[in-house]
This record gives structure tokens, C-alpha cells and sequence, in this order.
């Protein structure tokens, strides 16, 4: 229930901000009407408090209301390739995020599990037909928000736009990317709903209808079953690479255009500049193919080079444990697993890294391991389909050369 209280100074603040038109000034008092859905956005410009939002108790709510597997789908700006540092940029046109595409492919599942509709999130200025590659993995419907005032990510606006979205049409479930985007806006948007977050989920189904949200917990040693039973939607964040991308389908989802008002004045950031801050350092471990990565058993700085010819001879990129970034070895941006980066690559080479839990949470997903350690007992060959038990210092050159012959001989 939502309340004007006797202090309201008729300021008028709370009018422009209502994503509903709900609220009317009335004789100099706020007057809140039943298209009001308790989004929250009045109550946090009043000046005086003058609004109180009265929530149900959530343990006796009844959420049979709430139904539908929803995804937030990420688009983010294409630039040119080879712009030098400092160049500023324009915005140019839009695409979507893998991750997008791997969070459809398991709310897929969820939503048959449970027998309810796979619901894409849009907000963009401009859509460009996102529905047929939303719908080619499985979305039954896309939720549209065209508005010009959605081409650049602003947190104050997008979650306002969720939060209405959300009390408009009750989904039971709501997935975000654990990006820097994914990551800014569902805290912000479980915040104003009060409803909890799981970050970082690295496996989701369903348990006796609800959510089931597996993560690593204390420090990666123990995995944590999470489930919300007492707030809808249940919201969880995954990161890319984590879910495995399902096959496309030749099917495109149905267009839902939402009609939703949008006030400038919530804005509290405003992108004044785009600028290139590097250019080649700014290639991204997670969008390479194949990935070799060292650890601790490398020993040192100029053996782990060694590692650049193995990557380069691939066309890969070099990553490390955590192990080799605390020596130093590489940059902590390469750091694959836990507190890095999870990885998804066709293949991952994995060179004297024992294969903790926290490393191996970032890389398991990878199509083909291959493991080289001198210890046959190291866990990572729990997860590699290839094993090579040896000295890494003499098995990665011997390597080099078999692939350099290979290719020169082609
Ligand atoms: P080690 O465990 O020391 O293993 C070195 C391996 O090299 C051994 O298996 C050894 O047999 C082998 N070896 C040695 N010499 C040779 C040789 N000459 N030839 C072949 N093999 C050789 N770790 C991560 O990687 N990523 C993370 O994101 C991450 N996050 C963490 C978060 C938390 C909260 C915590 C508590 C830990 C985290 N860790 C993470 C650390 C993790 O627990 C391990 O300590 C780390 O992965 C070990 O790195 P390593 O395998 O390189 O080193
Ligand atoms: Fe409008 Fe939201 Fe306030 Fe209701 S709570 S009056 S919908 S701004
Ligand atoms: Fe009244 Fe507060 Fe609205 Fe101002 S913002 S009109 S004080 S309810």
C-alpha cells in the first residue's frame, strides 16, 4: 500500500519521476492513483518522506501471481577495430552479448522445467530486429523498451525501467549477466523491489518449483544451495562462459513493445566522452578460442614465456592461475577461475597448474582440457580430457616444434 502522508509540502518532485503517470498534484498534495505498481521511484526523490510504501509480509504472500522465466539481455556497442589509444569515439550500433545468448539457453530449461514462458528483457533506443536471434534460442516473447533515452547503459534509468517491468508483469524468475552492466544493475533493481540477489551462480534449477542457485561459498571450498522462497522474482547473476550455449532454433519470439515513461531528471550520470584507452592490451582472455595458461610450476617470469610461442603457434591467448599472477608471472586481468575470469574455449591448455577448485570453476567448461603436470595426481586431470605427466619446461618447447613443423609443412 502506498500512503501520501499530512507533511507533503506539494513540492511536485514526485510527478515527473512516476514511470506510470500514477501520481497527480491535487489542491498542492500528491495524489497517487491505482496505476501506481509501488516501483519506489517517489518515494526516494520526496523531501520530506512524505510517501511510505506499506509492503505485504513476504512469508504470507501469495506469489501464484508471479510466473515466467525472464533474461535480461545485455546489447553493447560495436566499435571499430584498430582505433588508436585516445581516440574518442562515437556510439555506433548495437549487438548482443553472447552471455545473453547462454543465459536464454538455460532459462530454456527452466522455464520447461516449471512450464512457463522464456521472456526476453530489451531496453535499447532502437531495436533491430533482436527478436529473431533472441527467439532463435528459445525466448517465447521479448519485452521491448524502445525509448531514446535507453542508447547508452545509465543505471538510475535501467533499473527503474526493470522495476516496472518486474511490477507490471510478476515474473517468478529473472536472470542477469555477472557483467559490469549485469553486475550495477540487479543489485540495484533486487534493492528497490526489496527481493534478493545470488551472484555468481554457476549452476541453476529447479527445486520443488523454486530456484535452486548453486555458487561457490568460503572461499570456493564448499558449494552453496541458495533459494528464495519468501520474494519473487527470484533473481540470480551468472557470468559469461559459465552456461553452456544450446543449438539455435529457426524461430523468433514475439514482440511485446512496452510503453514506459521515462524522466531525465533520475539521471544521475550522464557519458560525456567515449575514448579508446587501449587498443591491443584490450583484447579479452573470455572471447578467445584457446586459451594456454600457466601456474606456479612454471617457476618463473622468463620461463612462463615460454607460453606466448605455445599460445601464438595456436593463435591463443595466455592465461594463469592465480598462482602464477601472485608471482608475478602475468597480469592479473589473465587470471582465469574464481576471483578471474571464467573461460569457455575450445580448447584450454593448462601448463603446471595443480587444479584447485577456484581454477578449475573458471575452465571446466571448456570443450577440450589438456593438462600437463609432472604430478599424475594433480586434480586438473580430474577435469582434462587429455593428460601429459611430465616436466613442462621440456614437454611445451617439444610442442612448439611439432605445431610450427605442422603448419610450415602445410
Ligand atoms: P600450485 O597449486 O602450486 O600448483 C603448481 C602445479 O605445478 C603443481 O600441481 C605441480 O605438480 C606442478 N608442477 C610444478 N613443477 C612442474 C613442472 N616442472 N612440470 C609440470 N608440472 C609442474 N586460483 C586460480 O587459479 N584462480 C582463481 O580465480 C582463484 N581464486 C581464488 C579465490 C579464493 C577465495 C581462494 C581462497 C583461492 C583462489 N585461488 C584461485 C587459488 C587456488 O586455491 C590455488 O591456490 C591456485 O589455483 C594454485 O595455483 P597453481 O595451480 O598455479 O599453483
Ligand atoms: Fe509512481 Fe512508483 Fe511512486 Fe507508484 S511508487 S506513484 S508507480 S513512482
Ligand atoms: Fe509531496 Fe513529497 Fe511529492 Fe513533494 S515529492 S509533492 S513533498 S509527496
Amino acid at each position: 500500500m502506498i500512503t501520501v502522508l499530512n507533511k507533503c509540502i506539494g513540492c511536485g518532485k514526485c510527478v515527473p519521476v512516476c514511470p506510470f503517470a500514477a501520481v497527480q498534484m491535487i489542491d498542492k498534495r500528491a495524489v497517487i492513483n491505482e496505476a501506481c505498481t509501488l516501483c519506489g521511484a517517489c518515494v526516494q526523490v520526496c523531501p520530506v518522506d512524505a510517501i511510505i510504501i506499506e509492503r505485504e509480509d513476504p512469508i504470507h504472500k501469495d506469489f501464484s501471481a508471479y510466473k515466467g522465466v525472464w533474461v535480461f539481455i545485455e546489447l553493447e556497442h560495436i566499435h571499430k577495430k584498430g582505433k588508436a589509444a585516445g581516440t574518442t569515439i562515437q556510439p555506433a550500433a548495437k549487438k548482443i552479448r553472447k552471455v545473453a545468448y547462454e543465459l536464454l539457453s538455460e532459462g530454456r530449461k527452466l522455464a520447461d522445467t516449471l512450464n512457463e514462458e522464456l521472456c526476453a528483457i530489451v531496453l535499447t533506443d532502437k531495436n533491430t530486429g533482436y527478436e529473431k536471434e533472441i527467439g532463435a534460442y528459445g525466448a517465447d516473447k521479448v519485452y521491448l523498451v524502445e525509448n531514446s533515452e535507453l542508447e547508452e547503459y545509465n543505471t538510475d534509468v535501467f533499473s527503474t525501467v526493470l522495476v516496472a517491468l518486474i511490477n507490471r508483469h510478476k515474473p517468478g524468475i529473472f536472470l542477469y549477466p555477472a557483467t559490469i552492466m549485469g553486475r550495477d544493475l540487479a543489485p540495484r533493481v533486487a534493492a528497490s523491489i526489496y527481493v534478493g540477489l545470488t551472484a555468481d551462480c554457476t549452476a541453476l534449477s529447479i527445486k520443488d518449483g523454486l530456484l535452486l542457485q548453486s555458487r561457490p561459498a568460503f572461499g570456493g571450498n564448499i558449494m552453496a544451495d541458495i533459494l528464495s522462497p519468501n520474494s519473487r522474482p527470484q533473481m540470480a547473476t551468472v557470468r559469461p562462459n559459465v552456461m553452456k550455449l544450446s543449438e539455435p532454433l529457426g524461430k523468433a519470439a514475439v514482440v511485446i513493445k512496452e510503453d514506459i515513461k521515462i524522466d531525465k531528471s533520475i539521471k544521475r550520470v550522464k557519458v560525456i566522452e567515449r575514448k579508446i584507452v587501449h587498443d591491443k592490451l584490450s583484447a579479452k582472455i573470455e572471447n578467445s578460442d584457446v586459451i594456454v595458461s600457466g601456474g606456479r610450476g612454471m617457476k618463473d617470469i622468463n620461463k612462463f614465456k615460454v607460453l606466448e610461442q605455445l599460445a601464438s603457434s595456436l593463435d591463443g591467448m595466455v592465461g594463469a592461475s592465480r598462482g602464477a599472477v601472485d608471482m608475478g608471472f602475468k597480469e592479473k586481468s589473465r587470471q582465469v577461475g574464481q576471483s578471474g575470469t571464467t573461460v569457455s574455449p575450445k580448447l584450454y591448455v593448462a601448463c603446471g597448474i595443480s587444479g584447485a577448485v577456484q581454477h578449475i570453476v573458471g575452465m571446466k567448461s571448456s570443450d577440450i582440457i589438456i593438462a600437463i603436470n609432472k604430478d599424475p595426481n594433480a586434480p586438473i586431470f580430474n577435469v582434462a580430457k587429455y593428460g601429459i605427466v611430465g616436466d613442462v619446461h621440456e614437454i611445451v618447447p617439444k610442442l612448439i616444434k611439432a605445431i610450427n613443423k605442422r603448419v610450415n609443412s602445410r
